[in-house]
């Protein structure tokens, strides 16, 4: 993995980072033969003060994502007054907090089980844009749902007027390369466009594998230390 970019993280300034990161995804994206500008990248700015989200806004980023409600529902709120804001919730998410969640979140990743599809499908002015996410490791508790599980989850999304698929997600495993865990990805991402030819984004790739993820198709890449820097431990 070229790491080299982590040592001096710390001595460059926020717009620095920022600007780094884009120069990284338009690299790699031309590398293989894809524009920058089919590819979203998200800010996630957990445990980090809303300050830093109105900083990003000011260097014009408008995609943000958290992973826990409460922090998330707090920034989302003092943060109200920043125009085109888009709050993508990325993090595991229990069912009773769904529909709290679906009051500012725009985008949710991480659908992963059927309790959670039908807590999200409550009818609403316009449907919330969602991504199943996929568990590529053979731990359950690393979040999403098995692949063999995938499609039946998919068709209860599909099949929810509320919910508008964007497609698939995933968080590489640890102990594998990430290229080819994206590659598995990127194929279950084939099977859920059968199904639905619209949910064709990949959201995939954070600070230290988004340029795999780049080679392997993703459309949405959820960067954290890579801009923010490193996180304040949380308290
Ligand atoms: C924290 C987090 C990220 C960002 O991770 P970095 O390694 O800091 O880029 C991406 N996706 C999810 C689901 C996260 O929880």
């Amino acid at each position: 993995m070229p790491n080299g970019d982590d040592r001096a993280l710390g001595q460059l300034s926020l717009a620095e980072r920022l600007a780094r990161l884009q120069t990284g995804v338009t690299d790699a994206a031309v590398a293989v033969g894809r524009s920058a500008s089919d590819i979203t990248t998200i800010v996630v700015t957990k445990f980090h003060p809303a300050s830093l989200v109105r900083e990003l806004h000011a260097l014009g980023v408008r995609n943000f994502g958290e992973n826990r409600h409460q922090e998330a529902s707090a920034k989302a709120q003092e943060l109200a007054d920043l125009p085109e804001m888009t709050w993508h919730f990325v993090g595991q998410l229990q069912s009773k907090k769904a529909r709290q969640v679906a009051t500012y979140a725009g985008v949710v990743h991480s659908i992963d089980r059927p309790a959670l599809v039908t807590a999200l499908a409550v009818p609403r002015e316009s449907p919330l844009d969602c991504f199943v996410q996929v568990n590529l490791t053979s731990d359950p508790a690393r979040g999403g749902v098995a692949p063999t599980e995938l499609l039946p989850l998919v068709e209860q999304v599909l099949e929810a007027p509320a919910l508008r698929l964007l497609g698939v997600m995933a968080v590489a495993p640890l102990d594998e390369e990430p290229r080819s865990a994206f590659a598995r990805l990127r194929a279950l991402s084939g099977e859920v466009t059968a199904l639905a030819p619209d949910a064709d984004r990949i959201s995939a790739g954070m600070s230290h594998d988004y340029r795999e993820a780049i080679a392997e198709g993703a459309t949405h890449l959820r960067i954290g230390t890579a801009i923010t820097g490193n996180r304040p431990v949380p308290g």
